[in-house]
């Protein structure tokens, strides 16, 4: 039976690189029999300007019946003076939520055709390759009581709370197992267990999953080493787990370790495995509409639905090797674009995966 994907464009470059994942999907229907159907729905600032709202009623059904779903980027300046509450991000918080994309998964892989790309030298970032996966829908971004008070005297007191729940961390300790089980089999588990009680049960559930993953080594780290070393010696890690605020910072400090926001996807998951898949970055007004947009990143992520939600390693692997081998070919977005390269378009880009997909059949 044919696998359905929900393809949420968004705002800015969003509609750019999405047609460039969905040509590559294209290809591998042609070359590869890859039944899978796709519906595009609104999400974000577009679909505030036709609806009133950035995740109507009808892309929340399409994304909840579909298999997974593959998303561009949303937001811009047009939208920032709204209201927060119907502000593009929001979709994207509302997707999380609503769809129980509890575990995101964000690798960060340092192409060695890239190496130049770095601000760490060559040396400690050639060949690059670890995956984080960060907690998403609890923590201290979602723990109650939370907001701005003001006390009997007159003074203001911001609160948030950090809170996480047995079956919370045990659920993304299980994720992160498996996922190294499928890697290098070395899981580093990062808290503040010194500080926060709650990343003391963090650490100690995380160890009990560990006894059902004897093939894996697992270690324990607190963020504020783990932030140094990943910037001193990043190869020393495969995969890393921790909560969603540790997660967000720790996330975006591995990825530029990559020098390249545009080479990075990411995978968020529910307990069933189905996922929503985008690149890590933004939409980019900057650069939307002018065509030099960097697809490789939503490319990358359509390969990790079909690894994470369609089980399907060799379609997956296909389409990492056809962006290994657009990049031999010389090609370059501007984003990534050095001396002795060519050049390319967003679409020439999308081409030239192609071309290397089709070289493979
Ligand atoms: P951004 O990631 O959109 O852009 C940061 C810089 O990276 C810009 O200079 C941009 O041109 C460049 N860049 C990003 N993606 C690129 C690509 N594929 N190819 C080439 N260059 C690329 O971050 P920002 O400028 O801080 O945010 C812009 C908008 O995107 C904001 O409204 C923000 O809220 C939103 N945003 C959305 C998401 C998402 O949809 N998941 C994530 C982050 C930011």
């Amino acid at each position: 039976m044919s696998k359905k994907i929900a393809v949420l464009p968004g705002d800015g470059i969003g509609p750019e690189i999405v047609r460039e994942a969905l040509k590559v999907l294209d290809c591998l229907r042609q070359e590869f029999g890859v039944a899978v159907e796709t519906e595009e729905a609104l999400v974000g600032g577009a679909a505030y300007d036709a609806t009133g709202t950035p995740l109507p009623p009808e892309t929340l059904e399409l994304a909840k019946a579909a298999d997974a779903v593959l998303l561009g980027a949303v937001g811009g300046p047009r939208w920032e003076p709204l209201d927060y509450s119907v502000r593009p991000e929001r979709a994207l918080l509302g997707l999380r939520s609503e769809l129980g994309l509890f575990a995101n998964l964000r690798p960060a892989v340092l192409y060695p055709q890239l190496a130049d790309a770095s601000t760490l030298k060559p040396e400690v970032v050639s060949g690059l390759d670890i995956l984080i996966v960060r907690e998403l829908t609890g923590g201290i971004y979602f723990g109650k009581p939370r907001g701005v008070r003001t006390l009997d005297d007159g003074e203001r007191v911001g609160i948030n709370t950090l809170i996480y729940s047995e079956s919370e961390i045990r659920r993304i300790a299980q994720v992160a197992f498996d996922t190294a089980m499928k890697r290098g089999k070395r899981l580093c588990s990062v808290d503040k267990a010194n500080v926060l009680e709650c990343t003391e049960l963090w650490r100690e559930v995380v160890t009990e999953v560990g006894r059902d993953y004897p093939a894996v080594e697992l270690s324990h780290m607190y963020v504020d080493n783990a932030a140094m070393q990943l910037v001193r010696a990043p190869k020393q890690f495969d995969v890393m787990v921790t909560t969603n605020m540790f997660g967000d910072i720790l996330s975006d400090c591995a990825a530029m370790l990559t020098g390249s926001i545009g080479m990075l996807p990411s995978a968020s998951l529910d307990e069933k495995g189905k996922g929503m898949y985008e690149p890590i970055h933004g939409s980019a007004p900057d650069i939307a509409g002018k065509g030099v947009a960097n697809p490789l990143a939503t490319i990358l992520s359509l390969g990790m639905l079909f690894r994470y939600t369609f089980s399907d390693e060799d379609i997956a692997a296909r389409i990492d090797k056809a962006v290994e081998a657009a990049l031999d070919s010389g090609v370059r977005t501007a984003d990534i674009w050095s001396e002795g390269t060519r050049k390319v378009s967003t679409a020439e880009m999308g081409d030239a995966v192609v071309a290397a997909l089709r070289a493979q059949a």
